[in-house]
């Protein structure tokens, strides 16, 4: 990676984080209520040294094996780990240990395992470890190809969580459909917000789903607008660097 590189990367950051501003006061929002999560999934470890040495601190991987080998040869750098895509039950447990927030939790059998697996953890380790932390991804979309709960079975899957101590479900997470741009896009997001505003009506106690997951590169503006404070971000922090 070339010095120019390095500065496009903080240029990119500066010039993105005054966006995510922008669209969080013309939702009447303060800037710190929302927060970058810096997708690397694209690139090499010296852009993501790049993006730390300019300010970031929170990163996402799609991919858990990408996201154990990263935080391994990483784990020099001060920064959090979230995983943002798929995670199968036989990955759990490793994740588990290296993660901050796991933001794609996608059926009612992966909330189990995560909680009994986090309660043996809990009970081989001296101390008290921290609650898994994790968000309810929803298939807001429709489309087959995507994973996540459909939004009408989240209300039985939140009847559940009193039986789950050890899970801190703190939110929800949604992927906009493929096709129609931002303002199909808004519509997804819109469609998670009313979602969790109809689910904060019935919650267990201790559960607030306060955290909105949502918005990439091409609609993180639109995300924020409807109230994401989360926002998933990667090629365009990359941009001008042959990322
Ligand atoms: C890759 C990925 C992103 C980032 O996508 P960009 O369009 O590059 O910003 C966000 N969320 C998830 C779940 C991803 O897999």
């Amino acid at each position: 990676m070339t010095p120019t590189h390095q500065e496009r990367i903080a240029l990119n950051l500066a010039e993105i984080r005054q966006r995510m501003a922008a669209a969080a006061a013309r939702s009447g929002r303060s800037a710190e209520s929302v927060s970058l999560v810096a997708v690397t999934k694209y690139v090499e470890l010296d852009k993501i040294r790049a993006l730390v040495a300019a300010g970031v601190t929170l990163l996402g991987e799609s991919r858990p094996q990408q996201l154990w080998q990263r935080a391994e040869l990483l784990a020099d750098l001060p920064v959090r780990w979230h995983l943002i895509g798929h995670l199968q039950r036989n990955k759990v447990r490793r994740t588990l240990d290296l993660v901050d927030m796991i933001h794609s939790v996608d059926t009612l059998e992966l909330l189990q395992a995560a909680n009994r697996i986090a309660e043996e953890m809990a009970a081989a380790a001296t101390g008290t470890r921290p609650r898994v932390r994790v968000l309810l991804e929803v298939n807001t979309s429709g489309e087959a190809a995507k994973h996540g709960f459909d939004p009408q079975t989240l209300p039985a899957v939140i009847d559940q969580l009193p039986k789950m101590p050890q899970v801190e479900v703190r939110g929800l997470m949604c992927m906009a459909g493929l096709e129609g741009g931002p303002q199909r896009a808004r519509g997804d997001f819109l469609a998670l917000r009313e979602l969790r505003d109809r689910l904060a009506a019935r919650l267990p106690d201790g559960v607030l789903l306060s955290e909105l997951s949502m918005g990439m590169s091409g609609d993180y503006e639109v995300a924020i607008e409807e109230g994401a404070t989360l926002v998933r971000i990667g090629s365009a922090l990359f941009e001008g660097t042959d990322a």
